[in-house]
C-alpha cells in the first residue's frame, strides 16, 4: 500500500473544525488568562469554553473508538492537537486528562471497568475531568524504586484505604477541590505498585489541597499538591493486579509523550510566524527588512527544516501509538525527547532574531518559550524518566536500531 503524507480530506475537515474553535474561543481564553494572575481563578477562567467542547464532541475525540470515543488515528490527533496548542496548550492538556488517566483502563481493564470508568467522558455536556496521579512532591522518576512511590493503599475489607501527597497532574483538585470525575491513583499496595481508579465519589472531602501552583507558562493548567486522606476505593476498582503498576504507568505516559512532540510544534509554529512577520516587515534602522541579511534568514531556514521534521516525527509516533504498534513506545520517546528539546532550541533561536524588542513581556514571542521549557520536564522529564526508558530500551537482548522504522 503507497505511504501518503497529504490529508484526507475529513483531516481536511478536522483541521478546519479544530483551528475554527480555538480562533473563536481559545484566543480569548489565553489573554483572559495571562491577565490573571491568581492561578486557582484563572484554571477556573476555562471552564465555560470545556463545556462548549464537551458539546461539540471533542472530549470524545481523545477516546478510541473501540470503547464508545471518536478517536481513531494518530495523525488525527496530532492535527487537533497542534490547532488547539498553537492558541491555548494549557488548555489542551487541561482536557486530555483521560488520555493518560484511562490509558491503563484500556490495557487492563476488565470489561465492566472500562465502561464504568469510560463513561464519564463520553458525555455530551458538563466538563469532566480526570487525573493521573503518578507524580509525588518528594520526586517520581524513581517510583518503581522501593522507596519510589510513597502512597499507601492498604486492604481493608471489600476496600483499599490510600493515604499519600500527590502533585503535579493537572485537576488533581477538579474544579471544586472535590476531585476530579476519575483519579488513576499509583500507590504502594502490598503486592508493590499498582494502580486504583477512584471515582468522585470517593474522593469527595478527602483531598486537602496544599497549594496550587503558578507556574510561567502553561498557566492556565490546574497543577496542585494534593494530600489524600483516607481515599476508601473498592477492591473492584483495582486494575489488573497489585505489583502491575509500574508497567501500566511507563505505558500510559506513551500517547501523552508523543504528544508532547505536538505540543512542541505548536510553540514553535506560532514563534516562527512572529519572527517570520517581524524579520520581513522591521528594518531596524537598515536600508531592508532584515530578512535580507543572510544570518536572519539561516536563522528562519534551519527553524522551519527542524518544525517540518518534528512534526513528522510526532505524526509517526501517534500513529504507532493508536496503532499499538511495536514501535510505538521507542517513537514516542524520540517524539518525546528530540521534539521537546528542539521546540526550546527552536524558540530561543527566534527570540534572538527578534533582538531586544522579544524582551517587551508584551510582545508575544517569550511566551512561547515558557511553554517550550515546560515540554522537557513534563510528562515525564527528559533526563529522569524518559533517556531512561530509551536506555532500557537500548539494553533489551535482540534490540535492533531499525525496528522503529520499519527498514529492519
Ligand atoms: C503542566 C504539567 C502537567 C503535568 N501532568 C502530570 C500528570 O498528568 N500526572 C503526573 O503524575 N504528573 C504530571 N506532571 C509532572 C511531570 O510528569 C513530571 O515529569 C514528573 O513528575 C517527573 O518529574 P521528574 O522526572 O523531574 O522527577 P523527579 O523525581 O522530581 O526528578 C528530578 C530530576 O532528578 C534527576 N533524576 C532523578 N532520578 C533520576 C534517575 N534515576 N536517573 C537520572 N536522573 C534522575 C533528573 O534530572 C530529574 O529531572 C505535570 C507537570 C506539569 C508542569
Amino acid at each position: 500500500m503507497a505511504v501518503s503524507f497529504l490529508l484526507s480530506p475529513e483531516q481536511e475537515q478536522l483541521k478546519a473544525a479544530a483551528r475554527g474553535f480555538a480562533e473563536e474561543h481559545l484566543g480569548d481564553l489565553a489573554a483572559a488568562v495571562r491577565a490573571e494572575p491568581d492561578p486557582l481563578t484563572r484554571a477556573l477562567l476555562a471552564r465555560p469554553v470545556f463545556e462548549k467542547a464537551v458539546g461539540q464532541g471533542f472530549l470524545k475525540g481523545l477516546i478510541p473508538a473501540p470503547v464508545g470515543g471518536a478517536a481513531s488515528s494518530g495523525v488525527d490527533a496530532a492535527i487537533f492537537i497542534e490547532e488547539w496548542a498553537a492558541k491555548s496548550p494549557d488548555f489542551v492538556i487541561s482536557m486530555a486528562g483521560p488520555l493518560i488517566a484511562l490509558a491503563p483502563v484500556y490495557e487492563a481493564g476488565t470489561p465492566e471497568q472500562v465502561a464504568r470508568f469510560v463513561a464519564p467522558f463520553l458525555a455530551d455536556s458538563g466538563a469532566p475531568v480526570a487525573a493521573m496521579a503518578y507524580s509525588e512532591p518528594e520526586g517520581s522518576a524513581n517510583f518503581h524504586t522501593p522507596t519510589g512511590t510513597r502512597t499507601t493503599a492498604v486492604p481493608d475489607g471489600d476496600h483499599y484505604v490510600i493515604n499519600g501527597r500527590k502533585a503535579w497532574a493537572s485537576h488533581l483538585s477538579g474544579w471544586d477541590g472535590d476531585g476530579p470525575d476519575l483519579m488513576t491513583i499509583v500507590c504502594r499496595a502490598p503486592g508493590g505498585v499498582s494502580l486504583l481508579v477512584a471515582e468522585r465519589e470517593h474522593l469527595a472531602g478527602r483531598i486537602e489541597v496544599e497549594e496550587h501552583y503558578d507556574l510561567p507558562g502553561l498557566r492556565g493548567c490546574l497543577t496542585s499538591r494534593v494530600r489524600l486522606h483516607d481515599v476508601r476505593v473498592p477492591r473492584a476498582n483495582l486494575l489488573g493486579a497489585e505489583g502491575q503498576g509500574v508497567a501500566l504507568t511507563r505505558n500510559a505516559f506513551f500517547p501523552s509523550g508523543a504528544s508532547i512532540g505536538i505540543f512542541a510544534v505548536a510553540a514553535m509554529r506560532e514563534a516562527f510566524d512572529i519572527a517570520y512577520r517581524f524579520a520581513t516587515t522591521e528594518t531596524r534602522g537598515g536600508p531592508v527588512p532584515i530578512i535580507e541579511h543572510q544570518a536572519v534568514s539561516d536563522v528562519l531556514a534551519d527553524a522551519k527544516g527542524r518544525i517540518e521534521a518534528v512534526r513528522l516525527l510526532a505524526w509517526r509516533a501517534l500513529d504507532a501509538v493508536m496503532a499499538q504498534h511495536p514501535s510505538a513506545p521507542e517513537l514516542a520517546l524520540h517524539a518525546k525527547v528530540v521534539g521537546s528539546e528542539t521546540g526550546v532550541d527552536v524558540v530561543n533561536d527566534l527570540v534572538k532574531l527578534v533582538g531586544v524588542t522579544a524582551y517587551d513581556a508584551n510582545f508575544p514571542i517569550v511566551g512561547h518559550l515558557h511553554e517550550a521549557l515546560a515540554y522537557p520536564v513534563i510528562e515525564g522529564s527528559n533526563i529522569g524518566v524518559r533517556r531512561r526508558q530509551l536506555q532500557d530500551l537500548f539494553r533489551t537482548p535482540g534490540w535492533d536500531p531499525l525496528a522503529a522504522s520499519g527498514m529492519a
